[in-house]
């Protein structure tokens, strides 16, 4: 089965065909970096406008790639949330339009979905049920992934996501936007103790996350004019780590039995991350997997990934009149929490 999987939700307008047995036939994505890198983050209108420009021909460069027709799709898979709500339309309605000429199944995909179930297109060992961190622009959360529309909420952020506290020090650091790549080249040639930070909600009961308080306080280092910005770099990264290492070890006494720990969405392309969570699982004598860093950040193989896993758990298509979400919980039942987003 080949399914085609569109990605509007944010930044990167993207295409992509993948096959129920694994195989990306071709993708592609243009990023918008450069429109949005003046304002310093992700500005909706512009990235509306550009989905709308953009995604037709990406669609029409993948089949031409694979040398594979829409005739021979077996179903059309588009984010539907959670995301920048006019981005989300253009895919989904592209995503619908061609579903009604190719009468082909819909598939409405939830972008975290597409985050959530990336490692195992990259790994056909990974079995349910693994512990996840997802990490992305948007969202910070640990989850217990159990199957395909199966996810237990452990945790969340009380106020901003990882990759924001990445994007926000790279700010404050006159790196640019987006700040995640910035602060970890940086921060290579920083001492990590060598600003003093804190590491918000350390110990607390709950696995919550928190880093607002990290980042003012990246602000103050800044502002003191006392420390080098390599040096703040290393220094706010790893606090980012032990505050994850300390979340997760919390997280995981109370999960319950797990194959694996896993890291997806765009902060796990980070390194030194990647490199501390092996270690965290290989203490728990947990097998430890993220997918390549081409499947971290936003990409389409991901939403196909998502809609085959669907298709093979037996979901239907879902009704041409779907409609885009601009949040869209994994785990509708978790407890909210004070300050949280999503
Ligand atoms: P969401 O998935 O929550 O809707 P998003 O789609 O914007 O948000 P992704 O594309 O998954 O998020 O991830 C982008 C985020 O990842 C940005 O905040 C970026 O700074 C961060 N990021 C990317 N590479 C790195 C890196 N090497 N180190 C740290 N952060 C990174
Ligand atoms: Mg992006
Ligand atoms: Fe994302």
């Amino acid at each position: 089965r080949i399914v085609l999987g569109i990605e509007s939700s944010c930044d990167e307008t993207a295409a992509a065909l993948v096959t129920d047995d694994r195989r990306i036939l071709a993708q592609a994505i243009a990023s918008q970096e450069e429109a949005h890198a003046p304002y310093g983050g992700v500005v909706p209108e512009i990235a509306a406008r550009a989905h709308a420009e953009r995604l037709a021909p990406l669609i029409e460069k993948v089949l031409d790639e694979a040398e594979v027709t829409l005739d021979q799709c077996d179903a059309i898979a588009a984010t539907a949330g959670p995301g920048l709500i006019g981005g989300v339309m253009v895919g989904l309605v592209t995503a619908k339009a061609l579903a009604m000429a190719g009468d082909k199944p819909l598939l409405a995909i939830n972008h975290l979905e597409g985050h959530a179930l990336s490692p195992r297109l990259a790994d056909e060992t990974l079995e349910y049920p693994y512990a996840l961190l997802l990490v992305s622009g948007g969202h910070c959360q640990i989850l217990r992934v159990e199957g395909v529309g199966r996810y237990r909420r452990l945790a969340t952020t009380i106020d901003d996501a990882l990759g924001e506290a990445f994007d926000k020090t790279a700010k404050i650091l006159g790196l640019g936007y987006p700040g995640g790549p910035a602060v970890e080249r940086l921060a290579a040639q920083g001492d990590a103790k060598a600003v003093r930070l804190p590491r918000p909600l350390r110990g607390s009961a709950e696995p919550h996350f928190s880093f607002a308080g990290l980042k003012s306080a990246v602000l103050r280092a800044h502002e003191s004019g006392d420390h080098r910005a390599e040096d703040i770099a290393a220094s706010f990264q790893q606090a980012a780590v032990d505050c994850i290492l300390d979340r997760l070890e919390k997280a995981l006494a109370g999960m319950g039995d797990v194959s694996a720990l896993v890291v997806a969405g765009g902060v796990a392309a980070n390194r030194t991350i990647r490199t501390a969570l092996e270690g965290l699982a290989a203490r728990h004598g947990l097998r430890f997997t993220a997918p390549p860093l081409p499947l971290c950040t936003d990409n389409a193989a991901m939403i196909a990934w998502a809609g085959i896993e669907k298709l093979q758990a037996g979901a239907d298509a879902d009704p041409l009149d779907v409609s885009a979400r601009p949040r869209w919980p994994l785990d509708p039942g978790a407890e909210p929490v004070r300050g949280a987003g999503v």
